[in-house]
């Protein structure tokens, strides 16, 4: 004869109050197995345990379902007809059969685990192996651009065209090169969490219009159009940002609508909504895949990943526009039609107040354009000759004298015998 409840006493603490009364409810509180007569039953409802909810079941075992100790389930079955079902090896067996269901749901969970950490571990393994070869691409075209046009360069019949030309591949194949180093430096900046963000005045419209002149003869040589679209008046164009971020932000998204489209037209430009500004660069372009609209945020991925099409880029610069327009307390995304073009859009505060977090070094910088009409005293310090004697050339205009340091300790001795210098360059890593 067995006693009712089995197992469950009254130790067991039952609250259902979010969980619904019902026995199975109770199980899967109190983490034990339950053989409920009719009068167990109705002394449960009686106590507030249990719901009535139709005809009660003369007999009623449940057992948890457990997986690595956690009640995941119940394992119940119950008879109308005969209130002596299931004995006590009945409620035995349901619970053996309940911990071979859990170890058996256990294992294919571990299964399918294992089958995703594999899926995860193919893909990384997959844009790491891209990274690298787009990387090592971005970096070794340029580079012997450089080199194999300077060695054309020592030629000595060369006309003054061939000349020019030569030095134009060099400059755009360094131009290529520094882009590439510029992303790289950003992007480990901005995962070190180094990032700062420099507050003061910006106006907009002048950002915008510069760049809009800066990109109009790049978008005219490839037989396209650029239109620039300001909303505001330039006087409530001005706003409480940092200029670096902004420029840097639309200057990927109109190289990219420029480098991504081949005829058409590029327009880009803003609009004031609430509180915020939202910026858009629309081009009629080749597009992007539905499926690929979201990961091209991410840093080192291409939406060709394949890189069948071979378009130049290392696949950075739209996780650095993200990073900073966050940063700003923004957001950014696109939306694209494969082959028929793409709108990126992004938004900004357009905040006209000062902030405090984020107090601006910029404005704290003199104007010294003045100083550039005296002849300075410079020390360059610097280890490697070649970037001393371009610093040198191109200082010359404003430097009355330049002197040179190879070391550290040389730029110290300099400095004590020269208290005059007005300004110093010195190698970061010296
Ligand atoms: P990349 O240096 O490769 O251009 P980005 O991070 O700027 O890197 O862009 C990531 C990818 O998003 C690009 O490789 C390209 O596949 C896709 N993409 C970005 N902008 C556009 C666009 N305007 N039109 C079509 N595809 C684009």
């Amino acid at each position: 004869m067995l006693s009712f409840p089995f197992y469950a006493d009254e130790k067991d603490k039952f609250s259902s109050a979010s969980a619904g009364k019902t026995l199975t409810n109770y199980v899967i509180e109190t983490k034990k197995p339950l053989l409920a007569n009719l009068d167990l039953k109705k002394r449960f409802v009686k106590e507030g345990k249990l719901e009535h909810q139709g005809s009660l079941s003369k007999l009623w075992l449940g057992v948890p379902l457990k997986i690595k100790g956690k009640v995941t389930g119940v394992l119940a079955v119950q008879s109308y007809t005969d209130e002596n079902a299931y004995n006590e090896s009945d409620l035995k067996m349901l619970e053996f059969v309940s911990d071979q269901i859990s170890i058996s749901i256990d294992r294919k969970k571990a299964e399918q685990d294992l089958k995703a950490a594999l899926i995860n571990a193919t893909e990384s393994d997959r844009l790491k192996s891209a990274f690298l070869t787009n990387i090592s691409h971005e970096i070794r075209t340029p580079m012997n651009g450089i080199v194999g046009f300077t060695n054309l360069l020592k030629e000595p019949d060369l006309s003054y065209e061939e000349k020019q030309e030569y030095i134009n591949i060099i400059e755009k194949s360094s131009d290529r090169m520094l882009n590439t180093i510029t992303d790289l430096v950003y992007i480990s900046i901005i995962e070190s969490g180094q990032v700062k963000i420099s507050i003061s005045d910006v106006n907009i419209n002048e950002e915008t219009e510069n760049l809009f002149s800066f990109f109009k003869p790049e978008v005219e040589k490839k037989g396209m159009k650029l239109f620039l679209i300001n909303s505001l008046p330039t006087k409530e164009a001005i706003i409480k940002s940092d200029r670096e971020k902004l420029y840097v932000i639309l200057t990927n998204l109109i190289k990219n609508a420029i480098k991504y489209s081949h005829e058409g037209s590029v327009k880009f430009g803003y609009l004031k909504k609430g509180k915020y500004l939202e910026f858009f660069v629309k081009d009629k372009g080749i597009g992007i895949p539905k499926d690929r609209q979201l990961a091209i945020f991410d840093r080192f991925v291409q939406a060709d990943i394949e890189d069948k099409n071979v378009y130049e880029g290392s696949g950075l610069g739209l996780s650095i526009s993200k990073a900073y327009v966050e940063l700003l307390e923004g957001k950014i995304w696109v939306e694209s039609d494969e082959g028929k073009g793409s709108v990126f859009y992004f938004t900004i505060p357009y905040n006209t107040e000062k902030k405090e977090i984020s107090e601006s070094n910029d404005t704290k910088i003199e104007d010294k354009s003045e100083s550039q009409d005296k002849n300075l005293k410079i020390l360059i310090a610097e280890d490697e000759e070649y970037v001393y004697e371009f610093l040198s050339i191109i200082l010359k205009k404003i430097g009355e004298e330049i002197l040179y340091a190879k070391t550290g300790e040389e730029a110290v001795e300099i400095c004590r015998n020269n208290p005059d210098i007005d300004l110093i360059l010195m190698d970061i890593k010296m």
